[in-house]
This record gives C-alpha cells, sequence and structure tokens, in this order.
C-alpha cells in the first residue's frame, strides 16, 4: 500500500469518525426537523391541488391494472413500469400490466402540444376517485419528445398514486421551478407514498386530521418515537403553521376552509376545544352553500354544543343538508324522522332517506333500511322503495 494510499484512508476514517459524533451530538435534536421537513412535504403533495386548492387526501384501495397505449418502444416501456412499480411498491400496492381494462391507463403522443388549465404541458395526468377519495382511476398523457422523458414520466406517475401537489422548494419529483431537474422520486416522495398509504390514512382525509395522522405515520417511520407512541411533541411549528394557513384561507371567505376550521374546534384537532367558535365557522360556511357545514351545524344544535339543545333546528340543518345529498345528514334526517325528533314522525320517509342513504354507500344506512322497511305495510314499503329509486339530489 502506497503511503499516499494510507494517509487516504486514515483521512477518509477521521472523516467518518467526526461524522458520526456529530450525527450522534444532534440525534435527538434533528428527529423534529426531519419529522418536519417530511411532514411539510407530505402536506404540498397530498393537500394542495396544483399548490392552490385545498384538497382532501385519495387514495387507491385496488390493484392497479397498467396498461400502456399509443405503442410506445421498449425504452418506453421500461421507464414507466419501472416508475410505477417503485412507487407502488413504496405505496404496497398491488400491480399488474394489462392489454385493455386498465385502470391505470399510460398514453404515449408525439408531438402533442398539451394545454392544461390554460398552460402548456409536456406531460399531464388526471385521477377519478369517489367521494370517499378512493381513486378508481389515472390516465397519464405523455409526449415521449419530451427533453426529459424519465421526469415527465415519474412525475406523471406520482401525480396518478393521489399527489395533486407541486411543492415549492422541496425536493420532490413535483417540486417545480427552474432548479427542479431530477427524474426520479426523492426521499420525500416515498416517504409521502408510504404515509399515504398506511392503513391509518383514511382516504377522503381533511386537511388537520389527515396532517396529525401524517405526523404519527411519518415520526414511526423515521424513528422518532417508537410504534404507537406519542408524537405530538414534533413538528408542533408545522401544525401552527397549517392552522395559521387554514385561519388565513377562512378569513378570506374559503367555505371549505370555515368549515374544516370549524371541525377543527369542534373536535380539538391540532387546536383546544372551541363549540361556539366552530358553529361561527360554519354558519359562515353555510351561508356560501357549504353543506356539508350546514350538517355540522346540525350536530351542534343535536349534542347541545356552542348553543343550547335544539333539535327542530337540528333537523332544519340536516334536512337541507340531505336534499342536497349530504349521505350523513340523510341518515340524521332518517333517524328524526323515525323518532319524531324535531319533526312529525313519518315511517315511510324515513325508509326512503335510508335507502337512499344506503344506496350511496352508507353502512349505518344500509344496517338499519331493512329493519325501517319491514315495520311498513306491503304496499308502503313498495312505495318507499320506488321513491328511493327516483331520488335525485337537489342541485
Ligand atoms: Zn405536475
Amino acid at each position: 500500500m502506497s503511503h499516499r494510499r494510507r494517509l487516504a484512508i486514515l483521512v477518509a476514517a477521521a472523516i467518518a469518525a467526526v461524522a458520526g459524533l456529530f450525527h450522534a451530538g444532534c440525534a435527538w435534536a434533528s428527529d423534529d426537523a426531519t419529522v418536519t421537513r417530511l411532514l411539510g412535504a407530505f402536506d404540498a403533495l397530498v393537500f394542495w391541488d396544483d399548490g392552490r386548492a385545498l384538497v382532501d387526501a385519495r387514495k387507491w384501495r385496488t390493484t392497479l391494472r397498467v396498461q400502456l397505449d399509443g405503442a410506445p418502444s421498449a425504452d418506453e416501456v421500461r421507464m414507466t413500469m419501472a416508475a410505477i412499480a417503485t412507487a407502488a411498491q413504496a405505496a404496497g400496492l398491488a400491480m399488474e400490466r394489462v392489454a385493455a381494462d386498465g385502470n391505470f391507463i399510460v398514453r404515449f403522443d408525439r408531438d402533442a402540444g398539451y394545454v392544461v388549465n390554460g398552460r402548456r404541458a409536456g406531460c399531464y395526468a388526471t385521477t377519478g376517485a369517489t367521494l370517499r377519495g378512493e381513486i378508481r382511476e389515472a390516465r397519464l398523457f405523455v409526449d415521449r419528445t419530451q427533453r426529459n422523458l424519465r421526469r415527465c414520466i415519474t412525475h406523471e406517475v406520482m401525480h396518478g398514486f393521489g399527489f395533486p401537489g407541486h411543492p415549492e422548494g422541496i425536493d420532490s419529483i413535483l417540486a417545480v421551478g427552474p432548479s427542479q431537474r431530477r427524474d426520479s422520486f426523492a426521499e420525500a416522495d416515498l416517504v409521502a407514498l408510504a404515509t399515504l398509504y398506511d392503513d391509518r390514512m383514511r382516504a377522503g382525509a381533511t386537511y388537520l386530521p389527515g396532517l396529525l395522522s401524517a405526523r404519527q405515520i411519518i415520526a414511526e417511520r423515521v424513528g422518532a418515537v417508537a410504534p404507537g407512541a406519542a408524537a405530538d411533541h414534533l413538528a408542533r411549528g408545522h401544525l401552527a403553521q397549517a392552522v395559521s394557513r387554514l385561519h388565513a384561507r377562512a378569513e378570506g371567505g374559503d367555505a371549505p376552509a370555515q368549515r374544516l376550521l370549524g371541525i377543527a374546534h369542534y373536535l380539538a384537532q391540532a387546536m383546544p376545544r372551541d363549540d361556539a367558535a366552530a358553529v361561527a365557522w360554519w354558519r359562515a360556511a353555510a351561508a356560501r352553500q357549504d353543506i356539508a357545514a350546514a350538517f355540522w351545524l346540525g350536530e351542534a344544535a343535536l349534542a347541545g354544543r356552542g348553543g343550547p339543545a335544539d333539535p327542530v333546528d337540528a333537523q332544519a340543518h340536516h334536512a337541507m343538508a340531505a336534499a342536497r345529498g349530504h349521505v350523513a345528514a340523510m341518515v340524521r334526517t332518517a333517524q328524526a324522522l323515525e323518532q319524531g325528533r324535531g319533526v312529525a314522525r313519518d315511517p315511510l320517509a324515513a325508509a326512503v332517506w335510508y335507502l337512499a342513504a344506503a344506496q350511496r354507500g352508507n353502512a349505518l344506512a344500509k344496517a338499519e333500511a331493512p329493519r325501517a322497511l319491514a315495520r311498513l305495510a306491503p304496499p308502503e314499503r313498495a312505495l318507499a322503495e320506488a321513491r328511493a329509486r327516483g331520488w335525485h339530489a337537489a342541485p
């Protein structure tokens, strides 16, 4: 071994020792920074459509059936399947390639000149989800003449897994800006995939509860807390920032933000419980035609929170939201009509609401509908079924 080589090894060993000490020295201090950084990325990737509109979490619950259209080359197939496989593995999702009838469809075009929301796009993706936030279909459009095709494909695959965000200043395949030239998933992307697809993250999770679940999952993943141990002490700064961002939107008149802030106050999510504030925010949102806010006003009036218990007022709010297709409000309306709570008893109308809610997938309504029907005489039963079949939400 030459002197120079031996010296190089010694220097390398010394650097490693110093690095090790440094790392061990601030391990506990940096846990919070790591969780904050990864939670910030998750926040920007999942809950902000293109950085602007606040959206609920969306995720796949089924096997991906990948279909590649437009006769891609062997290279394009390899690149696409590799990106999807990496994301699916991080998410713990099963996938298969199919020739037809796919639900994850990638179409290859040439010099396509896509225009999305008035802007030219090299590639783009759309996803279709149920009201409960379960993605049923993704369509990716890839212009194969793009200079960095791998980046284009990987970026759209990430969108297809339920990440509508384009974060700024975060190392991610979805990041935008002139400095963003990565063509593979970043650590923040893989952690976001694992977090979104963790069973504790509900499809359709809303902003603050979604962030609280994400903090717990991320904290466990990076070893900042033991599995199941509380992570409440971590990323407090980010949570406070999220609350104030929600506040700013709510103050600006954004009805979904007003409703979410009301729910956060009511359920003490990332803030202390405050029923009066919750009701005030829901009133503001309901005045802007937010039907879910009307449902929550009904809940508060029923429970006597933020004001005296008032079954008539509760029923009025629930009936209004039910008429517009809010499924949980349909169940509340059915219960009120069944029990004569805040409204005259009407077993036939109750059965119609249970059936209509059951048809829209509500589990409680599915369990209650047969019982409500059984209490009716056969002609009334037929009438209830016909009315439920013909029921449509008011516009
Ligand atoms: Zn994009």
